[in-house]
């Protein structure tokens, strides 16, 4: 594998806040970060001056940014599996198009999880109104349906309580590709966000307890509360996942968790191609952050340790008008802010970010 030395680049596709703390996580490590990304009003932009603004199929401009770069990652999932395709010809790409391929596809991640003997929500892919009305036939309701590419936070889903939803929920996936799920009653979500190097070695995080408010993450709180063995399966469930995608980089996995006799089970919702909203906490609360930790990974350095550094830390999303508290939060002893320099606090936007530790 390629190793980044210090004063390498890294080419990093997004520039969103995941990019902006990735390219601060990389200069502490003495490397270089070349952002590729479509807006010239994007977070990491403000974080380094090595930047191509240009549009995902410009051949010119990812030539001349794989030539620029040592290795490419990327920090946002819906980067079309072409580009990356493109790329890899040129320059190593961490993670893959083949990771990449499967994360932007809810029914491959669904076939991935249950190939390897994990659990899922049922589902099933459904292509027309008639398609989703059989379907809900066949598997009963409540059940969600979601748009199988380019849902994120809640976007491109819509619950089914009743068959007479079924209309106006095919309605808002406008004519794409959907998969119908049931739905999962389930007691907490968490997710496991962990790294695996390009020789194989895999760290995982400790789980995170997730709490969503209207679809979008609202804390995330490490340890996760799990009954017996349940946070040990979670990280090997993990694994597997990162092995059969020949993963290199750090991924999230995100659970439904379910209680059966007082014994919790797992079931796969999602699968995250890069750093993950659930892995902030890990910037104060863990010996290396998930930021670090990547990098460590796509430069093919050794993985840091993802101890926690206290026995509990609390993540708490500042979402549009949230962030007016900023002063507040800075002024609070021992809260860690993390701001993303974003000028427009749109409702839904994420702002920034608080840590809580010990
Ligand atoms: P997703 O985009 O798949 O992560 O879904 C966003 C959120 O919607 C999840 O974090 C859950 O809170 C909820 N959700 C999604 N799918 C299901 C399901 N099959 N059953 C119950 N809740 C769901």
């Amino acid at each position: 594998m390629t190793q980044v030395a210090p004063g390498g680049t890294i080419g990093i596709l997004g520039g969103g806040q995941l990019g902006r703390m990735l390219a601060a996580a990389a200069h502490r490590l003495g490397l270089k970060v070349h952002i590729y990304c479509q807006d010239a009003d994007e977070p990491a932009l403000d974080v380094t001056p090595h930047r191509t603004l240009a549009a995902w199929d410009d051949e010119a401009a990812l030539l001349a940014f794989a030539n620029a770069v040592d290795v490419v990652t990327f920090e946002f999932e819906n980067v079309p599996v072409a580009t990356v395709e493109f790329l890899e010809k040129h320059r190593p790409v961490r993670p893959g198009s083949k990771a990449l391929g499967v994360a932007q596809d809810r029914i491959k991640e669904k076939w991935l999880a249950r190939d390897l003997k994990a659990m899922t929500a049922n589902f099933a892919g459904v292509g027309s109104l008639e398609e989703l009305l059989a379907r809900i036939d066949q598997m009963g309701l409540p059940a969600i349906l979601k748009t199988n590419r380019f849902g994120y936070d809640g976007k491109g889903q819509a619950k089914i309580l009743e068959r007479s939803d079924a209309e106006a929920a095919w309605a808002a996936m406008q004519n794409q590709p959907s998969i119908l799920e049931g739905f999962v009653p389930f007691r907490s979500e968490v997710s496991v966000v962990a790294a695996r190097g390009g020789d194989g070695a895999f760290v995982p995080f400790a789980v995170t307890e997730n709490v969503h408010r209207n679809h979008i993450l609202h804390t995330a709180t490490a340890p996760a509360r799990l009954s017996g063995d349940v946070a040990a399966e979670a990280a090997d469930i993990t694994r597997r996942i990162a092995e059969a995608l020949d993963y290199v980089g750090v991924l999230a996995v995100e659970f439904f968790v379910l209680a059966f006799d007082g014994e919790d089970v797992l079931y796969v919702n999602e699968i995250a191609p890069r750093v993950h909203n659930s892995g902030h906490w890990t910037q104060d609360g863990a010996v290396t952050s998930q930021f670090e930790q990547h990098i460590r990974a796509v430069a093919s350095w050794p993985l840091g340790s993802a101890a926690m550094t206290a026995p509990k830390a609390v993540m708490t999303n500042l979402i549009g008008d949230d962030v007016a508290a900023w002063a507040s939060l800075a002024a609070e002893p021992g809260a860690h802010v993390h701001l993303y320099g974003k000028r427009e606090a749109r409702p839904g936007r994420k702002m920034g970010h608080v840590n809580r530790i010990g």
